[in-house]
């Protein structure tokens, strides 16, 4: 059984079938890739992970409990954290005030903006916010403007957030797009160490094959909202059906 155990799940948005029975297995503490052309269905199916959406069909189950009907924040509260194909920071914010928000919310189960001030003077937060940065590699950085940051440290700060939750799931939506090499290869690094360091399970949507090859265990190829093939990245790498569908070939 995986942490992660998606059964028969379909979605249909009018007459489009968005996702039609889809299976996946996510094992406890491995890199999962999820990849697939455009349209095939990834951010519908993550949605459905995070309770943006409701399948209307099929089941989710996170560590044995099912997620279908609960909140995003519920399903948050249960260990899963998503970072988005934008990063959501805030920029008029410096870098530890965006830290210091995670860790508010992760000690009292919710935060208010208008507690920042507050906030920064409450010793544990910002012993955990300041710890996060380190970790993160950031320290540094902590007074800076967030918006006045790269894309690659943005996105850095951003995966320090859902990490300050301590999710034992942390679900990215193609978390390299639009960068440069560098900043991809950043993230690469950074994801590889947040998988080695941590007990902590990680899907990711992505289209850079780089990545992919360079991070997942496992991978679920997504085809028309039906999973054509799930292996290890060597046999996904020679599959011809793969070839055939994601490279075109
Ligand atoms: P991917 O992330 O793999 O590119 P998506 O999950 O975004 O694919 O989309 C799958 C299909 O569902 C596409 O045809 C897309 O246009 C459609 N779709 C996604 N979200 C909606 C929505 N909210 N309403 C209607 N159609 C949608
Ligand atoms: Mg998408």
């Amino acid at each position: 059984m995986g942490i992660l155990e998606v059964k028969d799940v379909g979605k249909r948005f009018g007459g489009l079938q968005a996702l039609g029975d889809v299976n996946l297995s996510v094992k406890e503490n491995t890199v999962h890739a999820i990849i697939g052309p455009n349209g095939a269905g990834k951010s519908t199916l993550l949605n459905c992970l995070v309770g943006k959406l409701i399948p209307d069909t099929g089941s989710v189950m996170f560590d044995g409990q099912s997620v279908l009907g609960r909140s995003p924040h519920e399903i948050n509260q249960m260990g899963i954290s998503r970072v988005f194909q934008t990063p959501e920071i805030f920029g008029d914010l410096s870098v530890m005030e965006n830290m210091m928000i995670p860790c508010f919310a992760k000690r009292d189960g919710s935060f208010r903006m208008r507690a920042i001030e507050n906030t920064m003077r409450e010793k544990d937060v910002v012993e955990k916010a300041e710890a996060m940065l380190v970790d993160m590699n950031m320290a540094d950085k902590r007074h800076m403007n967030a918006a006045s940051m790269s894309r690659g440290d943005k996105r850095r700060l951003e995966i320090g957030m859902c990490l300050a939750q301590e999710p034992r799931l942390l679900l990215l939506d193609e978390p390299t797009a639009g960068m440069a090499r560098a900043d991809t290869n950043n993230t690469i690094d950074l994801l590889k160490q947040i998988s080695d360091e941590r007990d902590i399970t990680i899907a990711i949507i992505e289209h850079d094959m780089h990545v992919v090859f360079s991070l997942a265990q496992r991978i679920t190829v997504l085809a028309q909202g039906t999973p054509l093939v799930e292996d290890n990245p060597e046999n996904i790498k020679g599959h011809p059906k793969v070839r055939e569908a994601y490279l075109g070939e």
